[in-house]
């Protein structure tokens, strides 16, 4: 399991990628934690969604 260290003043930096569900953003500068993974259930696999419902 990691661990991210969260920056107290997040105004300071500036964000990079926006959080997913795994990924935190992460300060461009320093790479501080500015908001963590939006993750919603780990234990639960990853499913493909259907495209050929679509159409
Ligand atoms: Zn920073």
């Amino acid at each position: 399991m990691k661990e991210y260290t969260r920056s107290p003043l997040p105004e300071s930096h500036t964000p990079g990628d926006p959080a997913t569900c795994t990924d935190p953003c992460l300060c461009e500068i320093c790479s501080a934690v500015l908001e963590f993974p939006t993750g919603h259930d780990y234990e639960t696999e990853t499913v493909p969604p259907t495209y050929t419902d679509f159409g």
